[in-house]
């Protein structure tokens, strides 16, 4: 019985390794339809505002009124256009990287308060662009670090 036991666990720890392996070698690809959105670093799009000294301060939620650094994501990277995703992080964390079609490749490097579950926000350069893009629902590919 004794023999047994280890076995199953001997087994099941060369399953765990085989199927690891096997992951990071192929199957980290996923194909996923949700809907995309488009966002540039303006006060509209990522919700701050000026205060009477002229900085930009959130304008709302839980940092409202804080100093905000315009164009910076919530990662602490600086956003770019054709490159920066924001995402829900419980869905697609940072560092994921997303193949949008009509948008290119991009990376998981933002978050916003109305990106949640299965919806994406892509980083344009200009406010113009981000209303050219629109709502739309895509199959994105995904590939998860
Ligand atoms: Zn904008």
């Amino acid at each position: 019985m004794r023999i047994f036991i280890l076995l199953a666990v001997v087994v099941s720890t060369a399953a765990a390794i085989v199927s690891c392996s096997t992951r990071s070698a192929f199957s980290r690809t996923e194909y996923i339809t949700l809907e995309a959105t488009g966002y540039c670093k303006c006060g509209q799009c990522c919700g701050w505002k000026r205060n009477l000294l002229l900085q930009p301060v959130y304008a709302y939620g839980p940092n409202k009124g804080e100093k905000k650094k315009i164009g910076e994501t919530a990662s602490g990277t600086k956003a770019k256009p054709k490159h920066t995703i924001a995402a829900d992080t419980d869905v697609f964390p940072f560092g994921t990287r997303i193949k949008i079609p009509g948008y290119g490749w991009g990376v998981v490097e933002d978050r916003g308060g109305a990106i949640k579950g299965k919806r994406i926000d892509l980083f344009f350069k200009t406010h113009k662009q981000a209303l050219e893009w629109g709502r739309q629902t895509v199959t994105v590919e995904v590939v998860r670090q």
